[in-house]
């Protein structure tokens, strides 16, 4: 439910007073949308037209940050207003039950806006919530995840704590992908336009670990200077697509990966040497080739062209390789925070068996096993697998076992060799977890389950089944690992 994707005009979010150019154009488009199409008759019956202006009380925020608002009785999103804001609006985009409309002009402000601090916040699809201050996006998160508990779960009163939220909730991420382009004979990187795939340059962004602005600014100094000529998705010619930077927080260690349309780059070693020389925290040089039309940012080919072909970083005392391709958590700091939650709800006295379902490159499983008796984490991603591996050797950790494949198909097969989980912790994708798991954790009956989860609606979902079977949950903590943006992160603690 994105106003961007049904109307490319809406302000996507709006600052300030409500009177922006961008309202202003919004109006031509849903005018000629309203004359070239018939009005179907259930749409004629709504309380609002398309192409009206109506005041809009402003009573909650979608999961895509919009403003949720009610005019004469009808639900309209508003990109760019907040809760308890009254809104004059501009109804764009109607279906049966709901619509959207571009916000013309705020009538009563809420005292949890703020300005935002990033200069490109209005073109830039990245963040959604700078409009909102840092406690209100708190207590947005939490009420988002008890809304979802309620409504999907059915689980009244259960314990939500509010967000855990950080100290500093800017440069908070350690990997930026830029996509490259041209503009008067240079290079340019920064972010697609909202809903496009136009690129805007960019010379800082405020989410991002400081070294990533210096990074890119070079590379394109650098790569201007060589001639070196952008990738044009619309004719698949030029070469340099993307710039991948990676840092690892704690070690200050930089890696940057090129991706490239083409195995060969010009002046490549002029090109290494520039970048060594201008920083000096580069420990790794890669170039990944992806000479596919298609919007997928690295291609199966990378080679190291100077330095270590990984950097390493920690969470807490668990130290980490990261290779160009493997998955990292995005936010150290506040992933030790998650992690430190999930132990705590996991509570380790050091013998215990544990399962760690979607372990990825086994961060958690790892964590974990420095209290544990044994873990065995499972993925269904062969190269995170062997990263796990990997990892566990680094740490000298031996109480670990990784395996590759479903976790619902892996889980019984442990169990009829006779693992007896104490504890299962499951970190599933947004799509939540396989039925087929929750079926096999209800017969295993471990103490406790700890469910880690980075959709509200999905874990909502998930944990009546599990309360269906037995459980009880016992309590809920948001973790903030996305200032900034719409996205919840959670852990739950489930009890037998
Ligand atoms: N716990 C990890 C990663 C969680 S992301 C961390 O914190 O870093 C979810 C992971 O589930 C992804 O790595 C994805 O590849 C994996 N996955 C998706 N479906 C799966 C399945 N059916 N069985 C096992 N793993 C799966």
């Amino acid at each position: 439910m994105k106003a961007k994707g049904t109307s490319g005009s809406a302000p996507g979010k709006h600052r300030g007073s409500g009177k922006s150019g961008a309202a202003g154009r919004a109006g031509n488009s849903a005018g000629n949308r309203g004359k070239a199409k018939e009005v179907p008759a259930w749409m004629a019956d709504l309380p609002v037209k398309i192409g009206q202006q109506v005041e809009a009380e402003i009573v909650g925020i979608s999961h895509d940050g919009e403003g949720v608002g009610r005019a004469n009785g009808f639900t309209l999103f508003v990109a760019g207003a907040l809760p308890g804001e009254r809104a004059l609006v501009r109804v764009e985009h109607l279906k049966k039950q709901y619509g959207y409309a571009a916000l013309v002009e705020l009538l009563e402000t809420s005292p949890d806006r703020v300005a935002p601090d990033c200069l490109i916040y209005e073109e830039c699809g990245g963040c959604q919530l700078q409009h909102l201050s840092y406690e209100a996006q708190l207590r947005v998160k939490r009420q988002q995840v008890v809304d979802n508990l309620v409504r999907i779960g059915k689980l009244e009163n259960i314990i939500v704590h509010p967000t855990l939220g950080m100290a500093d909730p800017w440069r908070y991420r350690n990997k930026a992908q830029v996509p490259f382009g041209e503009e008067r004979g240079g290079l340019i990187g920064g972010f697609y336009a909202q809903g496009s795939h136009r690129i805007i340059d960019m010379e800082a962004c405020l989410i991002q670990h400081e070294a990533n602005d210096e990074v890119v600014a070079r590379v394109k100094e650098i790569g201007s200077r060589l001639g070196i000529r952008a990738y044009r998705e619309e004719t698949g010619t030029g070469l340099l697509r993307h710039v991948v930077v990676k840092v690892g927080f704690r070690t200050g260690e930089i890696m940057v990966v090129l991706v490239t349309n083409g195995a060969d780059i010009p002046r490549v070693d002029e090109w290494v040497a520039g970048i060594r020389e201008a920083l000096p925290a580069v420990k790794s040089i890669c170039h990944n080739i992806n000479v596919r039309q298609t919007n997928v940012i690295f291609g199966d080919e990378t080679r190291v062209l100077w330095g270590s072909e990984v950097i390493y970083d920690y969470i807490g005392d668990v130290k980490f390789a990261i290779s160009a391709r493997s998955f990292f958590q995005v936010n150290p700091v506040q992933t030790e925070v998650l992690y430190g939650k999930a132990l705590e709800y996991a509570a380790l006295t050091g013998g215990e068996t544990v399962v760690d379902a979607y372990c990825g490159i086994g961060t958690i499983s790892l964590f974990l096993a420095q209290r544990a008796g044994q873990v065995y984490g499972v993925e269904i991603v062969e190269e995170a697998i062997s990263d796990a591996r990997k990892n566990a050797a680094l740490n000298g950790m031996m109480n670990v076992h990784f395996e590759a494949g479903p976790a619902e198909v892996v889980l019984p097969e442990w169990t009829r060799q006779g693992v007896r989980p104490d504890v299962i912790v499951v970190d599933p994708p947004r799509k939540g977890c396989d039925p087929a798991l929750l079926a096999t954790i209800l017969e295993l009956r471990p103490r406790r389950v700890v469910y880690v989860s980075c959709s509200a609606s999905t874990l909502a979902r998930d944990l009546r089944v599990l309360v269906d079977g037995g459980y009880g949950v016992a309590e809920v903590t948001p973790v903030d690992m996305f200032p900034h943006t719409v996205h919840v992160e959670s852990v739950a603690l489930l009890v037998r």
